[in-house]
């Protein structure tokens, strides 16, 4: 089945449903399937065939949410680029997807303009913004267009969507998922993480919806549900919780970063955010200190792990799960990423590929049909990561014998100090416990004598302070000695990328500049 069609089904059983409310654009689902019909249309008349890749550079806006729907209907490769890449990494995408086709908001009209360029494979480039020689109108097209469009049959396993992935490691890949990959990770949005979703739901696209939330928009789609998009782009805590309260939303993603803003905000105290079915967090580890706060305001939170490969995909945390009742075994679970999603295996493994019993630390992998098939034009990548059938995440973690999987880092951000293998999470987490501190990373930086030595980088919360030496202590009461940091750096804000996530290369990076890490 083409992705595509849940917008077709869903505005055939639920025509006069709300699917857009933004502060540009309201429809129900018959409008926005006419709309993402006409946009089909014309996709195909500028030549788009099944295999091709459609690259779209957009502002979150309910257009982008057509756009990618249309796209899936002609048999396209879907291709959305995060908005807030700088032009030279998102030059490098359109090229390395090889789209023929952009479609763009009208920000972007300018960059696009001077990258013309660099971008030869592009010939036709449809944007929001004001036509002009070698750039078409949205509207425009969509005007000159019919609203009938046949879904194109596709084959399960082709590509409805080239997901790049953020690279926090290094240069973006192409993670190709399939018709298949997007509808069993839909279906395992409805058992495992919203279990009762049904009719009269709404979603808020807080995050970008060339990630979570343009995830999060396919299981809305095929249940009808009404997709709120904020009228600014950048998260704005107070806006997104006035949005949760009057649209009576029920579900929407979040990055870790971004809840941490919700629950600072004085807003989160006199909002009803008791619409929430499901506020599901992940993409990066969430502290359990901020876990608990966000869980004395925010009903029905969920957690997921997942990759970009495997989307929204290999474990959950349930809403179940974060009712803790004075539960010590369930409060300690909250620092895991939950049990494996159904139809999903997951296994950790020693460097080489064994099986590792219950309890031991190794590498997570993970076999399903939510799990994509490649990395497009990378068949090295694609072999060494898709090693013997199975995705090898480069998370390091272990199962609790209750099944709860508990990551500890990425293998490339554990730190050997003295042939001792140290999981920053750990040291993290206690940190995060003190008042004083807002948001902390732990790395590994050059020691002479031990190899590597345990660095803390740390922003203060606001009004408090703490000395270096006063948070080194701090640790050392309630973790191993060795794990300790040697030393604490104290920054104004992490460096962060597009998806809020922490880049510890970024940190790590002066001070290995003269050294070769081994990991
Ligand atoms: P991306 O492909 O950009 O979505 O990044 C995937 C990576 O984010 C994973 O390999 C993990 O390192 C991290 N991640 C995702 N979900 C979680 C989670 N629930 N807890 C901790 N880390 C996570």
């Amino acid at each position: 089945m083409n992705i595509g069609s849940l917008l077709t089904s869903s505005a055939a059983s639920h025509p006069t449903n709300p699917a857009i409310v933004s502060s540009s654009l309201t429809m129900d689902y018959a409008t926005f399937n006419a709309r993402v019909n006409r946009l089909s249309n014309a996709l195909w008349k500028l030549g788009a065939q099944p295999g091709d890749n459609v690259a779209l550079l957009m502002m979150n806006c309910p257009q982008m949410l057509e756009a990618m729907v249309a796209a899936f209907k002609v048999g396209c490769g879907m291709v959305p680029i995060n908005f807030r890449l700088h032009p030279s990494e998102f030059a490098y995408i359109i090229d390395n997807a090889q789209a023929s086709i952009l479609i763009t908001t009208e920000d972007f009209d300018e960059p696009v303009r001077s990258l013309r360029r660099d971008l030869p494979r592009v010939q036709h480039v449809i944007t929001t913004g004001p036509q002009a020689d070698d750039v078409k109108n949205y509207e425009v097209v969509l005007l000159r267009e019919s609203e009938q469009f046949a879904d194109v049959e596709v084959d399960p396993d082709d590509v409805a969507w080239l997901f790049y992935t953020s690279g926090t490691t290094g240069v973006p890949k192409g993670a190709m998922l399939t018709h298949r990959n997007l509808l069993g990770m839909t279906e395992r949005f409805y058992t495992d993480i919203c279990p009762g979703f049904g009719d009269n739901e709404a979603v808020l696209h807080a995050a970008p919806l060339s990630h979570g939330s343009g995830l999060y928009g396919l299981p809305n789609i095929g249940k009808a549900a009404a997709h709120v998009f904020p009228a600014s782009t950048s998260f704005d805590p107070e806006a997104v919780l006035e949005l949760i309260e009057s649209q009576r939303v029920t579900n929407l993603f979040a990055a870790p970063a971004m809840i941490k803003r919700l629950i600072e905000s004085p807003a989160i105290d006199r909002t009803d955010v008791s619409s929430l079915k499901a506020l599901v967090y992940g993409g990066a580890p969430m502290m359990v200190e901020d876990l608990l706060q966000a869980m004395a305001r925010i009903p029905n939170m969920v957690q997921i792990y997942g990759l970009g490969e495997t989307p929204m995909t290999i474990t959950s945390l349930s809403q179940r799960d974060h009712v803790l009742n004075g539960n010590a075994t369930q409060t300690k679970r909250l620092a895991s990423a939950g049990i494996r999603r159904t139809d999903v295996e997951v296994q950790v493994v020693d460097a080489d590929d064994n099986f590792l019993p219950t309890g031991e630390t190794g590498e997570v992998v993970t076999r399903s049909d939510v799990m994509t098939k490649g990395y497009w034009l990378d068949p090295d990548v694609t072999a060494k990561t898709l090693r013997n059938g199975w995705l090898h995440t480069g998370d390091m973690g272990y199962f609790d014998s209750d099944g709860y999987l508990f990551l500890m880092d990425r293998s490339k951000d554990m730190i050997i100090s003295g042939g001792e293998n140290i999981y920053p999470r750990e040291i993290e987490e206690v940190l995060a416990r003190h008042p004083a501190v807002r948001e902390v990373a732990v790395i590994g930086v050059p020691d002479d004598e031990w190899g590597e030595a345990v660095k803390a980088v740390v922003s203060l919360a606001v009004g408090r302070d703490a000395t270096e030496e006063e948070l080194i202590v701090f640790c050392k009461s309630h973790i191993a000695s060795y794990k300790k940091p040697q030393s604490v750096d104290f920054v104004a804000e992490l460096p962060k990328n597009n998806y809020g996530k922490i880049v510890k290369r970024e940190l790590r990076e002066p001070y290995w500049q003269d050294h070769e890490r081994s990991i």
